[in-house]
């Protein structure tokens, strides 16, 4: 950041009428900027009246917005917001940023020169402010950009929140409890709106800053975003040998205990880490978690007004069968009905010859489809990261369902169609349904998987048949072992049931990410020790192989027991090795590989199957279907919101002059 604020410079040269850059005009020093034109401005007493309890009582014009006049600056938009930021509000951060914009509309003035206010005032009321201003959907105010307006101590600034220090202290029965800060904050189970969940992450995001990143994977089809936060001791980074999992919540809008307990766990991490909680130090150094509480914001609007409407959330609705208000998106598409459909290719050609279950291509057929928005993100999503495992969160049932999703046979529903890592997801499903606290006993089950369930697991397809779900997408398409956690049977439940929602799922939430570290990981690299990407990890007995990283690094999955793991690549020569995994064990094993380049002619060089079957997998909407669909919707989307603006957005306009578009977040 520049020590001076360059574009403020320049508006002040312009305004004092000096053309050109005068080389001797050094800001730094003040006084050295001695304007040509003879009439120099003048300190003038403060008659702004919201900005009266200011500590002092001279200001000057042209004010630091380059206002000329006492009355420019009151009839100004930027004036209009000080008057009725404390409203707009609700009563927070009242007189901080009030008195912080008037230290730009009227600057202190003293012995006839402008003072400016200190940046690290602003950065203050900043940070104590700006989840008020997100929750409102109002954008930080452009003139109180603490880099732009404000400067530092050692050029003389002045903290303009000083005269509310004293009052402060005389009255220390202040109004306003600031919101507390530190780990030590306590989980508010209650339900959030979507903007509250927006600030919930992002408030977690600040307080663990060193550990937590929210970042944005896209927008439903209202346009809402489609938040994720992730946890890790090197945020925004894959680090080679450190696996990822993600959980993923709220794909049925109407079923809302995953969503709220995805949030709390993003708390639970950044407080437990916080204060020292060695086991969540321990996994969040040595995994990267991603959490999405919510994959279809959408329908969560829509099943809250109906949650509003009746007490639809008392009664048990049936798992399927008549629509549910908000479970599918703003197209009424089931998302979890909208993935490529690979399973039924996998069942096609299970009977040729090395034909394996990983890395399916999507089916060119597919993009001809409707593909809704909320799907495209998590696919893209899916792809670009090399997630290890992953949990996606309903409700309607307790029970861990583990694909395959679809049946085998088209005609039977109910059929048991296990994937060839049968012993893995069973391994999976099982830690998180014992860990919780009721959903492996017989007397806690509820729902329609009561016929099929054990112990709280349920082959997907053995429950009922669903085509294009997203756990079999998961496994068939990446490297990703996903299961389907169902909560519980009320899947709009009061409030008061959240908390022992928390309570039964908190310790299942982190063994379960924990079990990323069964089996075994290692980098593949060449005799140079250069690391090789793609390539493939076979285990003997099992048709379906795990890919490298980037980094050459990859995961397998596993459960206990001998294994044989082949690595190979095109132009290498296979390496195989031999691994006994014990009963308990809490990382993975290490097993790296080093490929040899197979001499001209061999077998290995007769890869063209997998080069070609390579080049499908990249083909990602390769004929621009949803590219060309969404333009249109996105047209529509934009004249939504045009109509759609925030709540105050008319009172600025009505005043006249141009529309303030810097209040508004997404402009
Ligand atoms: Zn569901």
């Amino acid at each position: 950041m520049p020590l001076v604020p360059v574009p403020v410079l320049v508006l002040l040269q312009m305004l004092v009428g000096v053309s050109g850059a005068l080389p001797q005009c050094d800001p730094r020093v003040r006084g050295m900027c001695k304007p040509t034109v003879e009439e120099k401005p003048k300190c003038a007493d403060l008659v702004l009246s919201y900005c009266e309890d200011m500590a002092y009582s001279q200001t000057m014009f042209p004010n630091i917005l380059g206002q000329k006049t006492r009355k420019d600056a009151e009839s100004s938009v930027e004036y209009l917001l000080v008057s009725v930021v404390d409203s707009l509000l609700g009563g927070r951060c009242n007189p901080d940023v009030r008195m912080l914009a008037c230290s730009v509309l009227t600057p202190r003035c003293e012995r006839n020169s402008v003072l400016r206010p200190c940046q690290s005032a602003c950065e203050a009321v900043h940070k104590k402010c700006r989840r008020a201003f997100e929750e409102i959907q109002m954008a930080w105010p452009y003139f109180l950009d603490c880099d732009r307006f404000f400067v530092g101590d050692e050029e003389g600034c002045y903290d303009p929140l000083e005269g509310l220090r004293e009052q402060e202290d005389e009255a220390v029965a202040a109004t306003e409890v600031p919101p507390p800060e530190g780990p030590a904050a306590s989980l508010q189970f209650t339900y959030h709106s979507n903007s509250e969940m927006i600030s919930a992450l992002k408030t977690a995001e600040d307080r663990c800053a060193d550990i937590a990143r929210t970042y944005s994977i896209g927008r439903s089809m209202e346009g809402r975003e489609l938040l994720a936060i992730e946890f890790s001791n090197n945020p925004g980074e894959h680090e080679p040998l450190e696996p990822e999992v993600k959980y993923v919540g709220n794909m049925h809008g109407d079923e809302v205990v995953g969503r709220q307990l995805l949030i709390y766990l993003a708390q639970y991490l950044c407080s437990e880490y916080q204060s020292g909680n060695e086991r969540i130090q321990t996994l969040v150094n040595t995994t990267r978690i991603h959490i999405l509480p919510s994959m279809n914001p959408d329908g969560y609007e829509l099943a809250v007004s109906g949650a509003n409407g009746d007490s639809y959330g008392d009664e048990e609705v049936p798992r399927y069968g008549s629509w549910n208000v908000g479970r599918n998106n703003a197209q009424n598409i089931d998302l979890n009905r909208n993935f490529p459909d690979l399973t039924s290719i996998v069942y096609s050609r299970r009977r040729q010859r090395s034909f394996h279950t990983d890395h399916i291509p999507i089916p060119d057929n597919y993009w001809f489809g409707k593909v809704a928005p909320e799907t495209y993100a998590v696919m893209k999503w899916i792809r670009s990261v090399p997630f290890v495992l992953s949990a996606n969160f309903h409700s309607g049932d307790l029970v861990v369902s583990y694909p395959y999703d679809l049946s085998k046979h088209p005609l039977e529903q109910n059929m048991f169609s296990p994937t060839p890592d049968d012993k893995v997801f069973k391994l999976l499903a099982g830690i998180y349904a014992n860990t919780h606290k009721t959903m492996s006993s017989d007397e806690a089950r509820c729902g329609s998987s009561r016929a099929n369930s054990q112990k709280g697991i349920v082959n997907g397809a053995q429950w009922y048949s669903v085509a294009g779900g997203m756990q079999d997408f998961n496994y068939l398409h990446t490297n990703c072992f996903e299961v389907t956690v169902e909560l519980g049977c009320d899947k709009f439940p009061p409030e008061e049931d959240l908390f022992g929602a928390w309570h039964d799922n908190q310790e299942a939430l982190i063994a379960f990410m924990e079990a990323a570290h069964r089996g075994i990981k290692g980098i593949v690299k060449d005799e140079e020790g250069n690391v090789i990407k793609g390539a493939r990890i076979s285990v003997r007995g099992i048709r379906h192989d795990v890919t490298s990283a980037e980094n050459g690094d990859y995961w397998r999955l596993l459960p206990p027991g001998i294994h044989i793991i082949t690595a190979s690549a095109p132009g290498y020569a296979r390496a195989i090795k031999k691994v006994r995994l014990p009963p308990r064990m809490q990382t993975a094993g290490r097993l790296d590989f080093v490929l040899r380049e197979a001499p001209p002619g061999s077998d290995e060089h007769k890869g063209e199957n997998s080069f070609l079957s390579a080049a499908a997998y990249e083909r990602f909407d390769p004929y621009n279907q949803y590219a060309r669909y969404t333009m249109t919707s996105e047209l529509n989307q934009s004249r939504e919101e045009r109509s759609e603006k925030p709540w105050w957005w008319n009172y600025f306009v009505s005043v006249g002059g141009p529309a303030p578009t810097w209040l508004l977040k997404h402009y």
